[in-house]
């Protein structure tokens, strides 16, 4: 699968709500596991509480019991409907890493011309070796 598929399947699922307190679905994520299946997901933030478009599409791949990522993506939508790669925050970086390190080979998808592993978005990463 293309970058440029990717990023056309999180734009799929942005369809933005606000309310008085919250703002939901004005991000959406595609991710690739490595078993080639993809899985979707948008934020949903109220009040403090900050949920990711990629935590909702890792929610849906760990309910599949799956934890490795291929390739990940994040978008956003201007008012002009055009399309932006947005990079993953600490949080989803540093979930991604613990829910298994050879995610550390993941692909975050920058733009559709650009790729760089988790490890480059991580680069002083510390792994916790059991005892
Ligand atoms: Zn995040």
């Amino acid at each position: 699968m293309t970058n440029d598929e990717l990023i056309q399947l999180a734009a799929s699922v942005i369809n933005p709500r606000k309310t008085d307190t919250g703002l939901f679905a004005d991000v959406g994520c595609a991710l690739l596991s490595i078993e080639n299946k993809v899985y979707l997901g948008v934020c949903a933030n109220s009040g403090s509480n900050v949920f990711c478009a990629e935590q909702n599409a890792i929610g849906s791949m760990i309910t599949d019991s799956v934890y490795r990522i291929a390739k990940i993506v994040a978008v956003w939508k201007d008012q002009q409907n055009k399309v932006h790669v947005i990079s993953p925050c600490g949080n989803c970086r540093q979930m991604m890493l613990e829910m298994d390190r050879e995610n550390l080979n993941a692909e975050v998808i920058l733009d559709k011309d650009k790729t760089v592993t988790l490890e480059e978005l991580l680069p002083y990463h510390t792994w916790w070796k059991k005892q």
